[in-house]
């Protein structure tokens, strides 16, 4: 969903959105299961600044973006990497302003509000990029699918909650033996 500042010089925009799955890609880190949704306001805010003319104002569109989200995700366990749900939810008010306004260092806001700065660019933003952002931003530093979760073994991969392997007892996966033994001869 396209929010442009040519609409927003109307009037705000109120907005309450469900993406489906797929809509919006999260990467590795995460996977949206069922709808995600969002209800918000944006707002097109003039911050006036001292131009290159000493004295003269000039007026900078910015857009205030604010709003909340709730959806439920899959993450892989930071040690077995087995899908573990996670609802992941959370409110932002950020503030975008024109891509290269803030280039010119010599250029000072009069008025900054107490708000996250980013920049867009083509004359609007993307409510889905900005959407992504704030639930990578949002997900635990680390998920585990349970606090003793055993993790996979270093040797042959095997999830060592669901059955053991016999790496410790020193018969390991001919395929990886070679391996190591090829690393071995490469250090010596
Ligand atoms: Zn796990
Ligand atoms: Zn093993």
């Amino acid at each position: 969903m396209l929010i442009t500042v040519l609409d927003l010089e109307k009037e705000p925009l109120r907005f309450e959105v469900s993406f489906e799955t797929g809509a919006i890609d999260f990467g590795a880190e995460a996977t949206q299961k069922g709808g995600l949704r969002v209800a918000g306001q944006a707002d097109l805010i003039e911050e006036k600044r001292v131009g290159e003319a000493r004295g003269a104002l000039r007026v900078v569109q910015d857009v205030r973006l604010r709003g909340n989200y709730q959806g439920e995700f899959e993450i892989p366990c930071a040690r077995c990497l087995e899908p573990v749900e996670q609802a992941l939810g959370g409110e932002f008010d950020l503030l975008f302003r024109p891509l290269g306004v803030d280039s010119d260092a010599s250029e000072r806001a009069i008025s900054t509000p107490e708000t996250e700065i980013g920049y867009y660019q083509n004359g609007g933003l993307v409510l889905e990029d900005v959407l992504r952002e704030q639930v990578l931003l949002s997900l635990p530093a680390r998920t585990l699918c349970r606090e003793d979760c055993k993790g996979l073994c270093r040797h042959c991969g095997q999830n060592l909650n669901s059955e053991s392997c016999t790496c410790d007892t020193a018969t390991a996966d001919p395929r990886w033996s070679a391996l190591s033994d090829l690393a071995s001869r490469i250090k010596t």
